[in-house]
């Protein structure tokens, strides 16, 4: 463990740990409201003058990029294609130099209409969120009868040339859990590449129950009966996702187990919130105010620092197995993947 955090330069933490990868949240507003995410009704949303504003956005990213060694930004909610000027600071952030990787986590809803535009303006690739190949299931999970914008999404992306258009799969015991399969042949069969996630203790009603989650054993249980995996010899460095190849490859296949097999030792990411926190964790309990110093006149040199300072602390992992873990407060729609 470093003893003492550096002046100046990347965001590093006391363990060494490096964070090249910002998650920005446009928004903690969704047009769907998936039920391990948030209750029917929805939440108390963020008031506009809480909101960073475009401008402010780009200006943080700017900093992150120029001074703090940033190399991909990734833009997430809520859902971020329902925030008005999500093309502009897209094209503002493909014009930094040096130019960061783009991508988008986005539930696909008017993603076919967008991803043109999107494209052009400097997006790289986006990962799409689908629980189930079942119009039904998925108006009873999500509460919304979307799954055809959902599905034109994907091919509108894919169209564009937003690729590898990667898929994000949760699986939840006795809803979807039957489709692990399915989804992955469907992957397989459009050219999208499927990561099953682990369902995580960040929903708005803190409801999350270990027991109901499906584990990556259990999802590649399901797989192997249908497909061989074979390990991916591609480098894994800090990604989420543990990839395997799919019948010899080259299509691969990845689960992102954060609570059975977690990977916060090789961690590189920092999370910017839409109402300018930074959060130095998914699971942080404490935030750090970019936005008040941001409006007080802080110069980037300021930001810089206070972010530094902000990542300096960061635990060494998210300690869900941990007799004392907290789930934080913020739930993971005002987070973003
Ligand atoms: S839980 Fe936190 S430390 Fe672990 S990988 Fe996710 S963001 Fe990184």
């Amino acid at each position: 463990m470093n003893a003492t955090q550096p002046s100046d330069g990347v965001l590093v933490d006391r363990y060494g740990r490096v964070a090249r990868d910002l998650r920005v949240s446009l928004t903690d507003k969704c047009n769907l409201r998936c039920t391990y995410c948030m209750p029917a009704e929805g939440l108390p949303w963020l008031a506009g003058p809480e909101l960073l504003g475009d401008d402010e956005i780009i200006r943080l990213i700017r900093v992150a990029v120029r001074q703090l060694g940033v190399t991909e930004v990734r833009f997430t909610g809520g859902e971020p294609l329902i925030r008005p000027g999500l093309a502009g600071i897209v094209a503002a952030v493909a014009a930094l130099e040096p130019r960061p990787r783009i991508s988008l986590t986005t539930n696909g809803i008017g993603l076919d209409r967008l991803a043109p535009t999107l494209r052009a303006a400097g997006l790289d690739r986006v990962n799409v969120s689908l629980d189930t190949l079942d119009p039904e299931r998925f108006a009873r999970l999500t509460r919304r009868p979307r799954h055809a914008d959902v599905l034109a999404g994907l091919a509108g992306a894919a169209a564009a040339g937003l690729t590898p258009v990667k898929v994000n799969a949760v699986l939840m015991r006795g809803v979807n859990d039957d489709e692990a399969p399915a989804l992955l042949r469907f992957a397989l069969a459009h050219g999208y590449e499927l990561r099953f996630i682990e369902q995580m203790p960040l929903d708005a009603q803190h409801g999350w129950d270990r027991a109901a989650m499906v584990t990556a054993d259990e999802i590649l249980a399901a797989l192997v009966g249908g497909f061989a995996l074979t390990a991916d010899p591609t480098e894994r460095g800090p990604a989420p996702a543990e990839t395997w190849l799919v019948d010899g490859g080259p299509a691969r296949v990845g689960v992102i187990a954060s609570v059975t097999r977690p990977f916060c030792g090789d961690c590189d990411r920092t999370r910017l919130t839409a109402d300018g926190q930074v959060r130095a964790c998914l699971f942080a309990t404490e935030e750090s105010d970019l936005r008040g110093a941001l409006r007080a006149g802080a110069d980037d040199d300021e930001l810089a620092r206070r972010w530094r300072a902000a990542m300096w602390g960061k635990r060494a992992g998210h300690g869900i197995d941990d007799p004392t873990f907290l789930q934080p407060a913020r739930p993971m729609s005002a987070i973003g993947g």
